[in-house]
């Protein structure tokens, strides 16, 4: 090991991103006052490592309620009651939901212990909506007990759950979920005109349709307009036999971004295209994070979040609310939900959760390759900051631990616990510009939205991460959901 005995670097006056950053391009994520703090308190990190296991999830659930007021707040300047529901699935963190709910929004649940979770939690059942994407019989039933509205996904769903209803004398509260994706078919919702057939057959007999629930998938504001509009088309004729819809609601999707400025994004996929072309790859062995290079050419698109973009969150409503109505019309969709006396529910999950994330894992070894980048090996598991998209594109944070002997200033990738070789806590190279030591922390910024929970495992018997938030007297605690399935 070619350790020097430089001093360690103290980051007193600096950045907390000075120690770690991507290879030849940074991609340096936004920072909260909070996540700053931890990042620059190696003693207080590692003290909460040593007694609660390594990696921690830290989750301040305080900027939830100034998001979600946020897009409220777009739609009381546009006369829209707006109603926010935090999707659940982004993050598991029991404080987030008691958080939520004590700040008057909702929560959307997509499995049956979600719900149970979020009724112990004191959750009056129009503060709650049922999106889950499979419902077995247990789960309506749970649902119909407790009065929840139901988004129904198709005939068979229906039917099933008018039995559970006419087996329990009640008739349940549901949102009729339209499909966005009328072309492909997506296993979510029905076409409007399937709704319409399923309507004019009785299929409602036994529910109350309270709602139309929109289901798209990305973030286009376009997307959303297109739906909104067929949305309400759908809840027109609805009415007019009868069945009167109170409110569309228009799933989650809201976007957020990471970084703090366009430029290093640019720069970072221009730079990528070119690693990929020239064979002098930015990421492990190539990885194209959906590019791929077919004789000298790169083709594809990125399978990442864009972690910067615009608009996001409330000025993506706005403009979501003052598109017209239908192509050429003048009243904009905020006047025709308005004059509707439509509500418009809102299911973000990722967009709430900005800035109320960190994950800190310790390093535990580090070895060099042939070519002399480093491989930095850290207590945690791949499943452990990990969304579904092919990698998640902000700078980690290095936390130096105070006085431990460094490598050189170099570059290297961050690997993980589990037995493979492409073991790789995110594919890009990073530089280490002080180096790493045994002992460092690596922090990874805004984890909360799905970073932390929708693909952990707790494969070769690691144990899941626990997840600690504010104590309220400055420190951190275990949350109530690893006291519940800990
Ligand atoms: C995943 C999901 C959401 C949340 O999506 P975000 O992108 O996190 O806002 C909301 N509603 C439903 C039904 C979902 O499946």
């Amino acid at each position: 090991m070619s350790d020097r005995g430089a001093p360690p670097p103290t980051g007193e006056t600096g950045d907390p991103r000075a120690f770690c950053r991507g290879a030849v391009v940074a991609l340096p994520g936004v920072l909260r006052a909070w996540q700053r703090q931890v990042a620059s308190d190696h003693a207080a990190a590692a003290e909460l490592l040593a007694r609660h296991g390594s990696p921690v999830n830290l989750v301040d659930p305080s900027l939830l309620p100034t998001h979600a007021d946020e897009l409220v707040a777009v739609g009381e300047r546009l006369g829209v009651e707006v109603r926010v529901f935090f999707a659940r699935k982004a993050n598991k963190t029991l404080a987030l939901v008691d958080t939520a709910l004590a700040a008057d929004h909702g929560v959307d649940v997509s499995s049956e212990r979600e719900l149970a979770q979020v009724l112990a939690a004191g959750a009056e059942p129009e503060r709650v909506i049922l999106t889950a994407a499979v419902k077995p019989r247990s789960l309506l039933e749970s649902a119909v007990r407790a009065g929840v509205p139901i988004s129904v996904d198709g005939a068979d769903e229906l039917a099933l759950l008018s039995e559970v209803a006419r087996a329990a004398g009640r008739r349940p509260p549901v949102a009729l979920r339209l499909s966005g994706e009328p072309r492909t078919t997506s296993r979510f919702g029905e076409s409007a005109d399937g709704w319409r057939r399923l309507v004019a057959a009785g299929a409602v007999a036994d529910v109350d349709v309270v709602g139309l629930h929109v289901h798209l998938h990305g973030y286009a504001a376009s997307d959303r307009v297109h739906a909104l509009r067929e949305a309400i088309g759908l809840v027109d004729d609805l009415r007019g036999r009868g069945i009167p819809v109170a409110w569309v609601d228009a799933g989650g999707g809201v976007p957020m971004r990471y970084l703090e400025g366009p430029e290093s994004w640019e720069r970072f996929w221009a730079a990528h295209r070119a690693g990929l072309r020239d064979g002098s790859p930015l990421t492990w062995e190539g990885r194209g994070l959906g590019l791929q290079v077919h004789e000298g050419e790169v083709f594809g698109t990125p399978a990442v979040y864009p972690a910067w973009q615009e608009p996001v969150r409330g000025a993506w409503l706005h403009e979501v609310l003052t598109a017209s109505s239908s192509d050429g019309a003048d009243d904009t969709l905020a006047t025709a939900l308005a004059d509707r006396g439509l509500r418009l529910h809102l299911e973000p999950g990722r967009a709430l959760l900005d800035g109320g994330g960190l994950t800190v894992a310790r390093v535990e070894a580090r070895k060099q390759r042939a070519d002399g980048s480093w491989l930095v090996s850290l207590a945690m598991n791949r499943t452990q900051c990990r969304s579904a998209a092919d990698d998640f594109l902000v700078d980690p944070l290095l936390v130096p631990a105070p006085g431990a002997p460094r490598t050189p200033a170099g570059e290297g990738f961050l690997v993980g616990a589990y037995c493979i070789e492409a073991e790789l806590l995110t594919w890009r190279r990073l530089s280490f510009p002080a180096g790493v030591a045994v002992g460092d922390l690596v922090v990874f910024v805004n984890t909360a939205g799905y970073q932390m929970h929708i693909l952990e495992s707790a494969s070769h018997q690691i144990p899941l991460a626990q997840n600690l938030v504010p104590d309220g007297s400055g420190g951190w605690r275990v949350d109530a959901i690893d006291q519940i399935f800990g």
